[in-house]
């Protein structure tokens, strides 16, 4: 496995790659480090499709917010080294942020209506730096797939919508959402959580599975069920929710009226956001009325 902290220091191993055959295929694994078992399984399906793999490692300042844990954000680059090789991955791109953005960047990589809700409204402009970080790593590793998790279910969107549009070649892959024996969706904020908190944060998961019962109600809608879960999570004495919205999925678009979840049609999103403390934690389910997909 090789490490490159510079541009050109990519550009030279793909070029060789490339060169030792030409019908190799790259795969990109882009993350902010402090690797966990959910990076790790998109890694090794990187690693199973692909002839080489990519992980980039890079908390990128543009997608913070100014009161956001952008300095204090978990760094642990040697144990990411080890769990890089452990899966798969060939080369780990790993640039400071001069090296990313030697002067401030005047081009935006805006998203539109995809953005306007969840994360998107909670963190303005974060998928604007996602949407410009994302798009550089495509075009300084031209892969050939790029694997994402559904645990950020918007940002999977954006993306795809993003490449889509701009007619990137690239193909978007995304991967399930790797959980804790308990169901806590792994991420590297959970470091953030008191003793007390990591036990009471259960209740996001808890809430998902509970969900997909409450949908089979006769007559559920979804504001009922977006009560029920607002109602669920409050259990935890330290929750502070931010949003749980049932949205079309991967449009985003609320419902049409508040017709009974069994008469919605096509592919739905449960999103949540809620805060223990300063660490605000998100998870997702994917939903079919009367089937559940994830
Ligand atoms: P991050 O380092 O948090 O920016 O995440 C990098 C990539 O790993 C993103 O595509 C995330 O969706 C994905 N990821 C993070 N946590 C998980 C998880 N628990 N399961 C699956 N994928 C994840």
């Amino acid at each position: 496995m090789i490490l490159c902290r510079t541009i050109a220091e990519l550009k030279n191993e793909l070029i060789q790659i490339k060169q030792s055959n030409d019908q190799a295929t790259i795969g990109l694994v882009p993350t902010m480090g402090f690797l966990h078992e959910g990076h790790a399984s998109l890694m090794r399906q990187s690693a199973e499709e692909n002839t080489a793999s990519v992980l980039s490692i890079f908390v990128n300042p543009l997608q913070f917010g100014p009161n956001e844990d952008f300095e204090r954000y978990p760094r642990d680059e040697a144990r990411d080294l080890a769990i890089a090789k452990e899966n798969g991955i060939d080369i780990v791109f790993m640039p400071d942020v001069k090296e990313m953005y030697p002067s401030k960047p005047r081009t935006s990589v805006i998203v539109s209506q995809l953005t306007e809700r969840l994360c998107g409204a909670s963190r303005p402009g974060h998928f604007d730096g996602v949407g410009l970080v994302v798009s550089k790593l495509f075009h300084l590793v031209q892969p050939d797939r790029a694997y994402f998790g559904m645990k950020d279910a918007q940002q999977l969107a954006v993306i795809q919508q993003m490449t889509d549009d701009l007619n990137i070649p690239v193909e978007i892959i995304p991967c399930p959402i790797v959980r804790e024996p308990d169901g806590l969706a792994l991420s590297s904020r959970n470091v953030y959580l008191s003793a007390e908190q990591r036990q009471q944060a259960v209740v996001l998961s808890q809430s998902l599975s509970l969900a997909k019962e409450w949908v089979k109600e006769r007559g559920m809608t979804s504001e009922d069920l977006i009560a029920r879960v607002k109602a669920k999570i409050s259990e935890a004495g330290q929750a502070e929710i931010d949003y749980v919205e049932w949205l079309t999925y991967p449009t985003l678009e609320l419902p049409a009226g508040n017709e009974p979840i069994a008469n919605h049609k096509g592919k739905y999103i449960l999103a949540l956001a809620v805060k223990f403390g300063s660490t605000r934690l998100i998870d997702n389910a994917l939903f079919v009325p009367n089937t559940e997909v994830n």
